[in-house]
């Protein structure tokens, strides 16, 4: 695969790198020492910015207010603005909400789309996804305890919800609900808005990860949701299209995450290598003369373009043939990019030692922001079986 940008694009491509290096690094900082709530107001002045670009909510097509970007193009400016821990949410192409476009964008209703969609590609409300139960296996989301049950022309909500990321401050969400218990194992559930002002709507809390419960746009809540009654037409796409629609939900999500990692690993090897180049030990001896360093610093450099290129070629491929066809590519990248930035961050935190774990670098945040690269919208545990299994099937296994 050749990636052939037009002019235009190269011209767009610029002009975030500059956006993002002129008025995002220098304040990172600044942003990082306060809680989301604090920095809000700043963040949305840059989102202001970001509108006058023309840039603001790339992903999304210009027949609902995005900015259109193919998914290749979107892999690149992806990485660009995964450099810094608001990137994404300072161009409205951030996860939940990215997903959650898509959704809306290809399942729902003219109403939802005026009603939610709308405001969300224009940044003026945030949603989230509330699928996984602290009692089931996320892992197997056909087990589910939420239940949808309609009563005249309402349905009544059910359910106890966790790790409902960014579900502080939102305005609804999209939760996964048993509809069917016995129909078909993949035809049982149905996906619905629920905004967050419906009665018996309760977040329980933000809950610590990793020391940090955060807050608005950056937590994971968990929810109850307790005879919450919304009207029928909330419903998104058709009774029992909720496994469906997860799955294609979560394709080019897992893309997306993987486009903003690599942005991660590229700035966490920037930071290396300065510090590598920089720091003496000896007199005349500098951290990168080491031959430890100097292997780190070669592995990331090849993990992280091998990375790139996966992606690229996924993102290529997927515009090409459909979702379907990079199925097995998806989930090669979800688990291999995801280890490469661990990876890629526990070398440059080490590189820089006892300085790596403060919060005056980017490093630690993405340290523990990230380990959950490895577990969220399925485990590498669960990707490696469906690729194997696929792969074998190829060589007349059956399972
Ligand atoms: C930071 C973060 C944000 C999240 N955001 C959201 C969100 O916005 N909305 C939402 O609905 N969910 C969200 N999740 C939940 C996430 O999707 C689940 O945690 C994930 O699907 C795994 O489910 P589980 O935690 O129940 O783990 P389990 O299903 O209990 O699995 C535990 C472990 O078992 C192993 N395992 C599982 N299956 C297999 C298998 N087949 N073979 C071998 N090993 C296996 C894996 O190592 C796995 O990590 C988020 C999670 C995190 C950490």
């Amino acid at each position: 695969m050749l990636i052939q940008n037009t002019p235009q694009f190269e011209d767009i491509k610029q002009q975030i790198a500059q956006f993002i290096e002129q008025e995002v690094y220098p304040i990172e900082q600044a942003l990082l020492q306060k809680t989301f709530y604090q920095i809000e107001p700043l963040l949305n002045d840059l989102r202001d910015k970001v509108r006058k670009m023309g840039l603001f909510t790339p992903h999304i097509s210009p027949t609902f207010g995005g900015a259109g970007l193919t998914l290749v193009e979107l892999a690149q400016v992806g990485e660009i603005l995964g450099t810094t821990p608001y990137g994404h949410y300072l161009f409205n192409c951030q996860a939940p909400d990215a997903g959650n476009m898509e959704l809306l964008a290809h399942h729902a209703s003219k109403e939802l789309t005026d009603r939610y969609l709308l405001p969300l590609v224009k940044g003026q409300i945030r949603s989230c996804f509330s699928m996984t139960e602290p009692e089931f296996a996320g892992s197997n989301p056909t087990q589910m305890g939420t239940t949808a049950v309609q009563d005249g022309n309402e349905y009544v909500i059910n359910g106890h919800k966790w790790f409902t990321s960014s579900a502080d401050g939102a305005a609804f969400a999209i939760v996964m609900a048993m509809t069917d218990p016995e129909a078909p194992v993949y035809q049982r559930a149905s996906m619905f808005i629920v905004p967050t002002d419906t009665p018996g709507f309760e977040l329980v809390r933000n809950i610590p990860v990793m020391g940090e419960a955060g807050e608005g746009y950056v937590s994971h809540a968990e929810i109850r949701y307790n005879n919450c009654r919304i009207p029928l037409g909330n419903i998104v796409g058709k009774k029992g299209s909720g496994f469906t629609l997860a799955q294609e939900r979560l394709g080019p999500g897992r893309i997306h995450h993987c486009m903003r990692w690599i942005g991660i690993c590229q700035r966490a090897f920037d930071l290396m290598c300065r510090r590598a180049a920089t720091r003496q030990l000896a007199d005349g001896v500098m951290l990168g003369h080491k031959q430890t360093i100097q292997n780190w610093i070669a592995e990331c450099h090849a993990d992280i373009q091998a990375a790139r290129l996966m992606v690229l070629n996924t993102a290529y491929n997927m515009e090409q043939k459909g979702a379907k066809a990079v199925r097995n590519d998806i989930s090669a990248i979800k688990f291999f990019v995801a280890n490469v930035l661990q990876s890629v961050l526990d070398k440059a935190i080490q590189t820089h030692g006892a300085l790596g774990l403060t919060d005056d670098l980017v490093l630690a945040f993405w340290y523990r922001h990230e380990r959950a690269a490895r577990i969220y919208d399925g485990p590498d545990e669960v990707h490696k079986v469906a690729l194997a299994r696929s792969i074998l099937h190829q060589y007349g296994l059956a399972f």
